[in-house]
């Protein structure tokens, strides 16, 4: 049976560097739906193409979009063990990925929420913008992505906390102690 983790929380809290190295070290893959479209974006693809526009404001991609890249990538496993990083964002995936996850006999472990104040979170996606030149990482969109964030993925916390295995832990620190806090927080979670 195949099992899955959702790492949860607001741009730049740190999920994509930690669920790497969880994924890298406890034998998981990490599906970024975010990795996936810059890397449609950098090859030019007609679906990079039709979705840049979308990344660079700091919107949304639509959900039908987003759902049938994770379904493609999903299929291509055998036995999945995943660890999903910024999907599912909005109500829709969620309950998606649910049905998704039911259908394969993927057992959803744990859903792990980072949290890390707002202005924080500014000040570290300001510095990535300059040290990385991510597109979306200036000024204007970073504030839209973390208002997108908190209208439409902040919801999910309270749904996983009702439906799934919801653990918060505090993002600040370095990335050690965050580190250590995601593995005492999941410890029974993971096989
Ligand atoms: P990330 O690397 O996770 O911060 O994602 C970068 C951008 O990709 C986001 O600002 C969205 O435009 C888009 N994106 C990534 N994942 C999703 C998703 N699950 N649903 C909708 N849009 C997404």
């Amino acid at each position: 049976m195949g099992e899955a983790v959702i790492f949860l929380g607001p741009p730049g809290a740190g999920k994509g560097t930690q669920a790497k190295r969880l994924a890298a070290e406890r034998g998981y893959r990490q599906l970024s739906t975010g990795d996936i479209l810059r890397s449609h974006i950098a090859r030019g693809t007609e679906l990079g193409q039709k979705v840049k526009p979308i990344l660079d404001r700091g919107d949304l991609v639509p959900d039908e979009l987003i759902l049938e890249l994770v379904k493609e990538e999903i299929a291509a496993m055998p036995t999945p063990r995943i660890i999903f990083d910024g999907f599912p964002r909005t109500h829709a995936q969620a309950e998606a990925l649910d049905r998704l996850l039911e259908e394969l006999g993927v057992e959803l472990r744990g859903v792990l929420l980072v949290d890390v104040p707002r202005e924080e979170l500014i000040q570290r996606l300001l510095g990535r913008a300059q040290a990385e030149g991510r597109s979306d990482d200036n000024e204007e969109t970073i504030r839209k992505r973390l208002a997108v964030y908190a209208e439409k993925t902040q919801p999910l916390v309270d749904y996983y906390a009702r439906t799934g295995n919801l653990k918060a832990i505090d993002g600040l620190g370095s990335m050690d102690e965050v580190y250590s806090r995601i593995q005492s927080a999941l410890n029974h979670d993971l096989h």
